[in-house]
C-alpha cells in the first residue's frame, strides 16, 4: 500500500505497499513520542525517498517490475537471522517480517518479503543450516508485492506448497495486476497458490498447529497467522498480524471492494481479541519491533513478549481508519 503517511495534499508523493513511511500507523504510532527525533529524520529521508519512488512509479512499461516494490532501503538490507522463541525465526531482510517456523516433520516459511528478497532469505535459511528441501509449507498474509514478491521464487528452490487467505488466490495469481486500491502499479511473478485457507482453519504439521484468521480489508484475503512456540518449558501464543492500515486507500463507493469497510471493522475486532503473547508483522513498525528488540546493537529478544502488542495496534489502525473513513465520507457527502 502505498504511501502510508506519504500523501502530501496536491503534491502527493507517491510511494509503495506497506510503506514505512513517516506517522504511518505500520511504523508505529505509538513509538514516536520516544523516537521524535529519530522521526524528525526519517521524515526528511523519506520525503526525499518517495520523491525518488514517485518517478518509477509512473513507468509506463508493462509488467512485472521488481525495483518498483522496494520503497525503503530497509526492506532489502541483510539481517543476520535469530530466534524469536522456540521454533520461531527471523529470516527475512531488516526491513520486512519474513518468519520460519522449525518443524520436524517440515518446516514453514511465512511470507517471502519484496521480489529481491528471495536469494537473502535462502542464505538466512542456509546459515541456520536449514536444507532448503525441507521447507514444506509457504504461508502468505497479503498479496501485496512486498510481502508475497519472493513467494514464487522460494515455492520454486524449496518445492513448498504456497498457502494464503481464499479471498487471496486470485490476486496471488495475477501477480498483484487489478488490486482492489492500486490496479497495476505494484506487481510481482504471479503465485500459484497450492492451498487455500478460510476464517478459522488449522493447518497440521506434526506437533505445530497454524490457525488462519481471517482479517480481510487490507487485502480482500489478508491472513492473520497463530501458533504456539515453546522453549525451556514456556509456551507462547505468537500471532503474526495481518496488516490493518488502508494508506490512501478509497473507503467508500469503492466498487473494487463494497465490502471493505466491514471487513476492516470486523478485522480490528478480531485482533484485538487474539491470545497473544507475542506479535510479529508483516511491517516491523507496526509494532515498534526493532524498537524493543535491539538494546546497543545487541538483540534482546525477551523484549518481544507482550501480550497487549496485537490489541494495541488493532486499536491504532482503527481510530487512524475511523479518522480517514470519516474524512472521506465528509468529502463525498460534499460532492453530492
Ligand atoms: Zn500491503
Amino acid at each position: 500500500m502505498l504511501a502510508e503517511g506519504c500523501g502530501r495534499g496536491s503534491t502527493r508523493l507517491v510511494c509503495k505497499p506497506d510503506a514505512r513511511c513517516p506517522l504511518s500507523i505500520e511504523s508505529g504510532l505509538a513509538w514516536i513520542p520516544e523516537h521524535v527525533v529519530y522521526v524528525r529524520s526519517l521524515v526528511l529521508a523519506l520525503t526525499f525517498f518517495c520523491s525518488i519512488q514517485d518517478a518509477s512509479a509512473h513507468d509506463p512499461s508493462p509488467g512485472t517490475d521488481a525495483a518498483a516494490c522496494v520503497n525503503d532501503a530497509s526492506w532489502v538490507a541483510e539481517q543476520a537471522p535469530f530466534r524469536i522463541h522456540g521454533d520461531t525465526w527471523h529470516v527475512g531482510p531488516r526491513g520486512l517480517g519474513v518468519f520460519l517456523i522449525k518443524a520436524p516433520t517440515g518446516h514453514v516459511l511465512i511470507d517471502g518479503g519484496v521480489p529481491a528478497n528471495a536469494a537473502l532469505v535462502e542464505n538466512n535459511l542456509r546459515s541456520l543450516g536449514v536444507d532448503l528441501h525441507d521447507i514444506k509449507w509457504i504461508l502468505n498474509s497479503q498479496a501485496h508485492c512486498d510481502h508475497a514478491g519472493a513467494i514464487a521464487q522460494l515455492a520454486r528452490d524449496t518445492g513448498a506448497q504456497v498457502i494464503a487467505g481464499a479471498a487471496d488466490e486470485a490476486l496471488l495469481a495475477r501477480g498483484g495486476r487489478d488490486d482492489p486500491q492500486f490496479a497495476d502499479r505494484f506487481t510481482y511473478p504471479p503465485v500459484r497458490v497450492d492451498r487455500t485457507v478460510r476464517d478459522g482453519e488449522a493447518l497440521r504439521l506434526g506437533d505445530l498447529t497454524l490457525t488462519a484468521h481471517a482479517t480481510p480489508g487490507h487485502t480482500p484475503g489478508n491472513t492473520t497467522w497463530a501458533w504456539r512456540s515453546c522453549e525451556d518449558g514456556r509456551c507462547l501464543d505468537i500471532v503474526f498480524v495481518g496488516s490493518l492500515s488502508a494508506p490512501d486507500y478509497r473507503l467508500v463507493d469503492n466498487a473494487a471492494y463494497p465490502g471493505l469497510v466491514d471487513d476492516f471493522e470486523r478485522s480490528f475486532a478480531k485482533v484485538a481479541a487474539l491470545s497473544c503473547d507475542l506479535a510479529l508483522a508483516p511491517h516491523p513498525g507496526m509494532i515498534g519491533f526493532w524498537e524493543r528488540v535491539e538494546k546497543g546493537g545487541k538483540i534482546d529478544r525477551t523484549a518481544l513478549v507482550d501480550p497487549s502488542q496485537c490489541r494495541r495496534y488493532a486499536e491504532r489502525a482503527r481510530e487512524a481508519f475511523g479518522k480517514e473513513l470519516a474524512t472521506q465520507r465528509k468529502a463525498a457527502a460534499s460532492r453530492n
